[in-house]
């Protein structure tokens, strides 16, 4: 006779692993949880975040490696023998580190939000988004460049303000090139300059990348996924302003489309944009009671988990050019 053991679910939520070392895990503006792993504390680290620094560990914290089953694994037991026979596989599911898979998003995994994004920045025009999003009391995610309209350092101090406003600052290659043609090198090139400089302006990597064009592919996903990103976010609301679309053209996709949870994607170097379609989303989502979120927040998601290698911002110097 067979005993069959149904072993409980140990799944874990993706949302629920705990901050790596060096990460964020909490503070003004964050939302994140507030463990560490072992040999490490939850240390309020500046004005904007905690950060799990090396210190006396947190008594209440547990092993951060954690093997989870996959739901509705079986395992055979002969009574009698010492044979145990594992009928389907475990995962195992390290709690830091790169994320074991890339997800790509087109769009939120709640209702009643809306995560309005901006590409291709720094441009002109992102200190205007900022001061609009803050006087409406919502958040926007910005894609960031290295070098296209503006080189990213020269608008280093307008970023560096997004990202204490709690806005989610995100990647989007340096010199936004159609990814998927490029080699392992030139892809990792071009994602680890961004980082790097994001790293120098505000002390902290991106996890969330848009690919340009939204062209990805498993390739592109596992250079990325190794360099610590977690998500490809593409949309499924396009403003086409980059296709000559009108602010009100732009407008009419989201009074046409549900309240289902909808990311767009937009670009800041356009003066219509920022200018006339911003104001118009704005009042859009009021009159809809449509909170106005980052890309993180509407896929659930704390903010422990956009950003990878959490340190300070680091003075101006000479590497600060494009
Ligand atoms: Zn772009």
């Amino acid at each position: 006779m067979q005993i069959k053991l149904l072993l409980a679910s140990a799944l874990a939520a993706e949302g629920a692993f705990a901050a790596s070392a060096w990460g964020q895990c909490g503070g003004q503006g964050f939302s994140g949880d507030a463990s560490c792993p072992s040999g490490y504390t939850c240390t309020y680290s500046n004005a904007w975040y905690s950060q799990c620094l090396p210190g006396s560990s947190n008594p209440t914290t547990t092993a951060r490696t954690t093997t989870t089953v996959r739901p509705g694994t079986t395992t055979t037991v002969r009574p009698g023998t010492t044979t145990t026979r594992t009928t389907t596989s475990v995962v195992s599911q390290p709690t830091s580190g790169p994320a074991s898979s890339i997800t790509v998003y087109t769009k939120c995994k709640q209702a009643n939000v809306l995560a309005v994004t901006f590409d291709d920045g720094p441009a002109t025009y992102q200190q205007s988004i900022i001061d609009q999003f803050a006087a409406a009391g919502g958040k926007t995610t910005f894609f960031l460049n290295g070098n296209l309209y503006r080189c990213i350092y020269q608008g280093a101090d307008t970023i560096l303000a997004a990202y204490k406003a709690g806005h989610q600052i995100a990647a989007h290659s340096w010199s936004h090139q159609h990814m998927t043609s490029l080699s392992a090198s030139q892809q990792e090139s071009e994602i680890k300059k961004v980082d790097d400089a994001l790293a120098k302006i505000i002390g902290a990597k991106p996890t969330y990348m848009r690919p340009p064009y939204g062209e990805t592919n498993s390739a592109l996903n596992e250079v990325a996924r190794k360099l610590g990103y977690r998500a490809m976010i593409n949309w499924d609301i396009d403003t086409e302003d980059w296709n000559g679309k009108t602010p009100a053209q732009s407008l009419a996709k989201f009074t046409a489309a549900d309240t289902s949870g909808h990311i767009s994607l937009s670009h800041e170097n356009y003066q219509s944009t920022v200018q006339t379609f911003l104001p118009s989303i704005i009042q859009y989502a009021k009159s809809k009671n449509l909170k106005l979120v980052t890309v993180g927040e509407c896929l659930g998601e704390s903010q422990s988990l956009w950003y990878k290698e959490v340190g300070s911002p680091k003075g101006k110097d000479s590497t600060w050019v494009c």
